[in-house]
């Protein structure tokens, strides 16, 4: 009998009292998968990145922000850091969060010009008294802390927006391209659970738009007795659930990553009136025994998961069958 099945049967869980039934059961589990990192999509130097600290006895903190900074300085990567797509007047603006196994976080919104978000996130968390900076503010605080300014616009990215200019037509696109946000969530040697969220947010959003990626428990959660959760996709559904600590609720709850992001999902799709057809979601979760799960709307979600078995990215199972 598995974990959920046990709690299903015995009505605990929804009764909201699962959290004895969980560590009682989880403690009779010997075998922890860790160290382990996994991440939203396609990413797996990113993943590596991370593996070569929780492989060498490094915290998880460490390794999410080390393996998010890998995809913010690919420019060939336009939804993360430099190379990201700009909104509709041609601004490339970062959002990006932290959020390490003590419960503390750190994010920064509408960032411009610097293309390391994730970090200054975590300085956020780890050099100031708050949890958000936002546009200006947090550039002028990157700056003061040693950070680049850099045009974040390629050429590529500013070639597409053009093209786009001429239509102007704004639908929230389901992603197809091979990655977009990058989530991820680690587990290191001391069992410890970290996670980072990075992204330029949607493409040609209105200007001034900020999604779930920044947000925690949207865009990212950790709550280490338990596990963490990130989402890519279409903000605006995520945060409206509050997605990323839905999972880790669920999770608490007794159900497993695979789950606890299956039953997030739905959470979306079954909301009245939801157009689910023309978006896309995906969540990844990992609990404390180092088991990963993750569930998205659409099909083409993936994830990649670094763990002493390898390096592996792995298709998402999906709700919408029919397409
Ligand atoms: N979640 C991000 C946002 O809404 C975008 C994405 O993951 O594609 O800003």
């Amino acid at each position: 009998m598995n974990r959920r099945s046990f709690i299903k049967s015995t009505g605990v869980a929804s009764l909201g009292i699962g959290l004895n039934i969980n560590k009682t059961f989880s403690n009779s589990i010997k075998q922890i998968n860790k160290p382990i990192v996994v991440a939203t999509w396609d990413v797996k130097n990113a993943t590596k990145k991370a593996w070569e600290i929780l492989s060498t006895n490094g915290n998880s903190l460490d390794a999410v922000e080390q393996g998010c900074r890998v995809e913010e300085a690919n420019e060939n990567g336009q939804s993360v850091g430099i190379g990201g797509l700009p909104d509709r007047e041609g601004n490339v603006t970062l959002d990006a969060c932290i959020m390490d196994y003590m419960g503390n976080c750190g994010s920064v919104v509408y960032l411009k010009d610097i293309k390391h978000a994730i970090s200054v996130a975590r300085l956020v968390m780890e050099k100031t008294p708050h949890v958000m900076l936002a546009g200006d503010g947090a550039k002028k605080y990157a700056l003061s802390m040693g950070f680049n300014e850099e045009n974040l616009l390629t050429e590529k990215s500013k070639k597409d927006w053009i093209e786009w200019k001429k239509e102007e037509e704004y639908k929230p696109i389901i992603n197809i391209e091979n990655h977009d946000t990058i989530g991820m969530l680690a587990m290191d040697e001391k069992q410890n659970i970290s996670g980072a969220c990075t992204t330029s947010g949607l493409a040609y959003k209105m200007q001034g738009r900020v999604g779930d990626s920044p947000i925690i428990g949207s865009g990212l959660f950790i709550d280490n007795e338990i596990g963490g959760a990130v989402a890519t996709g279409l903000g605006e559904e995520v945060i409206k659930t509050v997605g990323s600590f839905l999972v880790v609720e669920l999770m608490r709850q007794g159900y497993s990553p695979d789950d606890a992001c299956k039953i997030a999902i739905d959470r979306i799709v079954k909301k009245p009136g939801s157009n689910y057809k023309n978006f896309q979601v995906g969540y990844v979760a990992l609990n404390k025994m180092g088991q990963t799960g993750s569930y998205s709307i659409q099909k083409g979600f993936s994830i990649t998961r670094f763990d002493n078995n390898g390096n592996i990215n792995l298709d998402s199972q999906y709700y919408d069958k029919q397409g």
